[in-house]
């Protein structure tokens, strides 16, 4: 070969080094870019675990510097701070069995950042010569996660005592309404005898206070039995005893039963009846009583001379009976509080009306038991509409 030659082929060579040195430089810094991305603190050891290089994250997190780290032994960094017993058993005994390690949590007092949970995550590389560790700091994490857990036993603590106290008031109601109920029921009695003259004949102004008195007896009575329905509701003691039933005959039943008040208040109901029978699967005394309750509801709440409508349509999956009337109607803000225990709401004529807000409450509870539902539509001084849903006798043949 010429010198010439010689002299090109060296400067090939070098012009080739040139390229594969800045290729390397690109690739340095290309990972360089990587690691230093990664906000979580990362470290590379060597297999003596001293120090090769760490990320930004971990020089800015654990408060050391990068020239008393590179080259350093692991537990030499920053005053010792990682000559933790779980470090070193993870380092030297566990890692080189395993060759990855993820999530391995180490609580550790730093001198420098106080006590902390750090999650590990090791990996052997390079023929086993070199460590990947990557920290995570999860204190705060695990903290919250701590205190939520706490949080949430005290929440199911106070649940459960809150529990226990409805549990008494609810038993409470029931054994005070039983006792109640017996005396009460002796008053109607006595009453009874002395209007009907067992104990000798009465002026009229004797007879009107008795009236009075059985009047508000009668009354007394009616809210003792709310309250015992809807504590043996409450008790969970309501069993269904479903068959199949005509609810176009239930409502005439209903209706028929009330006819004397709605007379007495110059209303009329007006049922649309259909042709044919429709045959639900209900119970038929729980499922009339709630019929009965939300046809006087609205007769109740609505003024003299006025109309109720009822309306009866049935599916193979649902039967559904509307109650409409033209009564004081109830604001939307309202209707939420309907089905609650004891909720009266405030309208023109519930000062007038007696009650006792455990109706629809009662009612509700039992359509639930039914897997039906109660809706209702309403405004102020619109008049409402009570639409119960049942399911239909789907397995019975009309
Ligand atoms: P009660 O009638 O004994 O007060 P309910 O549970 O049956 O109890 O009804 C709760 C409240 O809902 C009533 O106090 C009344 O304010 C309102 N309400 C029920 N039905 C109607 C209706 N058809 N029209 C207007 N308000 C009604």
């Amino acid at each position: 070969m010429s010198s010439a030659n010689h002299e090109q082929n060296n400067q090939k060579k070098l012009i080739n080094q040139d390229h594969r040195i800045s290729a390397l430089k690109k690739q340095m810094s290309y990972y360089k870019e990587i690691t230093e991305t990664i906000r979580e603190p990362f470290i590379i050891l060597r297999k003596d675990l001293t120090v090769v290089t760490a990320n930004l994250a971990f020089y800015q997190k654990f408060k050391v510097k990068k020239r008393d780290t590179e080259g350093k032994q692991i537990y030499d960094l920053g005053d010792n701070q990682w000559d933790a017993p779980e470090l070193k058993e993870l380092l030297e005994n566990i890692l080189p069995d395993h060759r990855i390690l993820n999530n391995y949590a180490v609580t550790h007092n730093f001198p420098l950042l106080g006590t902390k949970t750090i999650l590990l995550n090791a990996r052997q590389v390079d023929s086993k010569q070199l460590i990947l560790l990557a920290m995570e700091d999860v204190t705060a994490q695990w903290k919250l996660k701590i205190d939520s857990a706490k949080l949430t036993e005290n929440l199911t603590k106070q649940r459960d005592q809150l529990q226990g106290l409805n549990d008494a008031k609810d038993e409470f109601i029931s054994l005070a309404s039983h006792q109640l109920r017996t005396p009460a029921t002796v008053v109607k009695q006595y009453v009874g005898m002395l209007s009907h003259g067992f104990a000798g004949a009465l002026t009229k102004e004797q007879l009107d206070m008795l009236g009075v008195a059985y009047r508000n007896n009668e009354r007394q009575l009616e809210i003792i039995e709310d309250l015992l329905r809807v504590a043996k509701v409450d008790a969970g003691k309501v069993y269904l005893d479903k068959v199949p039933f005509d609810v176009v005959a239930m409502i005439e039943t209903a209706v028929d039963g009330q006819s004397i008040l709605f007379q007495n208040r110059g209303q009329v109901v007006i049922f649309n009846k259909p042709a044919t029978k429709m045959i639900a699967m209900i119970d038929p005394k729980l499922m009339l009583m709630v019929l009965e309750n939300i046809l006087d509801n609205a007769g109740k709440y609505s003024d003299n001379d006025t109309s109720i409508t009822i309306t009866v349509d049935q599916n193979e999956t649902d039967t559904m009976i509307s109650f409409i009337d033209n009564g004081v109607g109830i604001r939307e803000s309202d209707q939420k509080k309907l089905f609650k225990k004891f909720s009266r709401i405030d309208n023109p004529l519930s000062v007038s009306v007696k009650g006792t807000g455990l109706g629809l409450y009662w009612a509700k509870k039992v359509l639930d038991l039914h897997e039906g539902s109660i809706q209702v539509t309403s405004g102020l001084r619109a008049g409402s509409t009570f639409k119960i849903i049942t399911p239909t006798a789907s397995t019975f043949s009309q």
